[in-house]
């Protein structure tokens, strides 16, 4: 027997406790080529890990990933009921998905994190991974509609600091803003974030991203010289 990418993950509802079957990949199948420079993976294969991140509970609508906190601020169990559960026909996100299943499923959670008032670098997180499924289906306006959604979100992550304990240092936080900045066509933004990340290169040990950084940076200059010229 052949083994298969995926498996089913039980998993429990942080909103209405009820459980649902979810699928994930197995990592041993995960075979990441390169990243973009907005950290995008490209695979290796077909088998696209991200497609499967959001959990959309089947019982009452409310989608969320691991990252989601289990915490329901006073008032947003309300909201999620009266936004998201209360119009919610069942519909199954369990088995395999394409790209346009797990767009519905991260705009989903990307709501749901709103009425939630999830951390921002959470929501800045559905947001980019948004604008990677419409890169992917070639679609360039909302791409660029969600890349500018996320860079606001990690904006406000930045002024919050909410992304203290989570995988993402402050160093990348920096480093997203102004890459995003710089693929919106903010160059003022770009510019001002990219020196931040150069200036801090020696509070921190990533050196992959001080290059990404470089390297963007110094694309733009190029851009804007053929441009002058
Ligand atoms: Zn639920």
């Amino acid at each position: 027997m052949e083994l298969s990418p995926y498996y089913e993950k039980q998993v429990e509802c942080i909103h209405c406790k009820k459980k649902f079957k979810s699928m994930k990949v197995r990592s041993n199948f995960v075979k990441v080529k390169e990243n973009a420079s907005d950290f995008q993976p490209i695979y290796e294969n077909d088998v696209t890990p991200f497609l499967y991140n959001v959990f959309v509970c089947e019982h009452c609508g409310f989608s969320f990933t691991e990252d989601f906190t289990k915490y329901f601020a006073p008032g947003t169990k309300e909201a999620i009921n009266e936004k998201i559960t209360s119009h919610w026909k069942k519909h199954d996100f369990s088995g395999e998905r394409t790209i346009s299943d797990a767009l519905q499923a991260y705009k989903l959670a990307l709501v749901c994190g709103s009425l939630k008032r999830e951390k921002h670098i959470t929501q800045a997180g559905l947001a980019l991974r948004i604008a990677w499924l419409y890169r992917t289906l070639q679609k360039r306006e909302q791409e660029m509609r969600f890349m500018e959604i996320a860079r606001e979100q990690y904006l406000e992550a930045y002024s919050a600091e909410d992304y203290a304990g989570t995988s993402m240092s402050e160093l990348r936080v920096l480093y997203l803003i102004a890459e995003l900045s710089r693929r919106i066509g903010d160059s003022k933004q770009a510019i001002r974030y990219f020196s931040r990340v150069i200036e801090k290169q020696r509070l921190f040990n990533e050196p992959k991203i001080i290059e990404m950084a470089k390297d963007s940076w110094q694309q733009m200059r190029y851009e804007k010289e053929s441009v002058a010229n």
